[in-house]
């Protein structure tokens, strides 16, 4: 019998928080090719798994402006534009929604924050190449927590190491709003902050592989914390940017290491929702990379001895999608990128 408690009881399941995790060019055959060489994965465990289709507006091969402004609107676009409709139409981004919510929003990347993947989340413009254009709408913007590489595209053209062409200091614009970190050591002393911005790097971060500090797995963590603190939810996306870096090298090993990096941050994003269960947490990829086919190895021995890739670009293969928490059913099956974003944004308009 349908009543009206029956949607009450839906309604507890729209997720509070949301914790996003992007897999840049993570397929199948990766994800894999990681859970043989590492023993086990993270997202294993998420219980729901779905499959989602990524082609963009103009190509049947998206790149990561136009998957990821899937994902963040709900709207497909043209390969390189940034939450924008391919005739240059902003389009509101699940970020903006939360933040119309009150909810508080965070990136975590391993690229630069102006990259793609967090680009699309809180910027608009036709080119993700305007990365100058990118940091000085973050800087305007109100996120309260991002952490990741790009410190030379906040800082003015006559400092040391700026991209910039002009004397802003987009730098100076984010410490009016929250406390910034430039080193691992300010970043792990940091503690009792409701805001943080910390650019680790000129532009990307190092490779996992290189003892990138901080951790892709740290910045999560102290993420969650500071976002947890807003009474009316947050969310955050965390990219494992460089698993598609190593896609398009066809270096397996660089990209096996970002991905169980990148994993490593999932287990943290786990334990959260033990202790949170208002929380949705979703882990999928923007689009496969390398064209990666695992076509042998050992699982006793733990290695994959022929893993070939079939092209450096990407490719048009469905990525699959793993959720857990509140409203994690609604990403099972067969969906859409489009799907993905809607979902969210419906989520956040609860
Ligand atoms: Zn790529």
């Amino acid at each position: 019998m349908i009543t009206g408690n029956v949607s009450a009881e839906n309604n507890k399941k729209f997720p509070k928080n949301i914790i996003f995790f992007i897999g840049d060019g993570m397929g199948l055959s990766q994800i894999t090719a990681a859970r043989i060489v590492n023993g086990y994965l993270n997202l294993e465990k998420l219980p729901v798994t779905g499959l989602q289709t990524t082609w963009s507006n103009n190509d049947l091969l998206t790149d990561s402006a136009a998957s990821g402004t899937a994902l963040a609107t709900g709207y497909k676009t043209n390969n390189g534009v940034i939450a924008q409709t391919p005739e240059g139409q902003p389009l509101k981004t699940l970020f903006e929604y939360a933040k119309e919510h009150n909810k508080a929003t965070g990136l975590v990347v391993s690229s630069s924050v102006t990259h793609a993947t967090p680009a699309v989340f809180v910027s608009h413009t036709d080119s993700r190449k305007n990365q100058l254009d990118i940091a000085r709408q973050i800087a305007e913007g109100d996120i309260d927590v991002i952490l990741g590489g790009g410190l030379g595209y906040f800082i003015s053209h006559s400092q040391p190491g700026s991209f910039r062409d002009d004397e802003r200091d987009l730098l100076a614009q984010l410490k009016q709003k929250m406390p910034v970190v430039l080193t691992a050591q300010q970043f792990q002393k940091t503690a009792n902050v409701k805001r943080l911005a910390g650019l680790f790097a000129r532009k990307n971060l190092p490779k996992a592989s290189d003892n990138r500090q901080p951790s892709l797995t740290q910045m999560t963590a102290k993420a969650l914390q500071i976002l947890a603190q807003n009474p009316e939810g947050f969310v955050l996306m965390v990219e494992g940017s460089q698993i598609d870096w190593g896609g398009h090298q066809n270096n397996q090993s660089y990209m096996l290491s970002e991905l169980i990096d990148f994993d490593s941050a999932v287990g943290v994003a786990l334990e959260f929702i033990r202790n949170h269960s208002q929380t949705l947490m979703l882990v999928t990829a923007d689009h496969e990379t390398g064209g990666y086919a695992l076509n042998n190895g050992s699982l006793k021995n733990k290695t994959i001895t022929e893993g070939k890739f079939t092209t450096t670009h990407h490719t048009a293969v469905m990525v699959p999608v793993f959720a857990a928490g509140a409203g994690s059913q609604a990403f099972s099956g067969m969906m859409d990128d489009t799907d993905i974003g809607r979902k969210l944004i419906e989520y956040v308009r609860q």
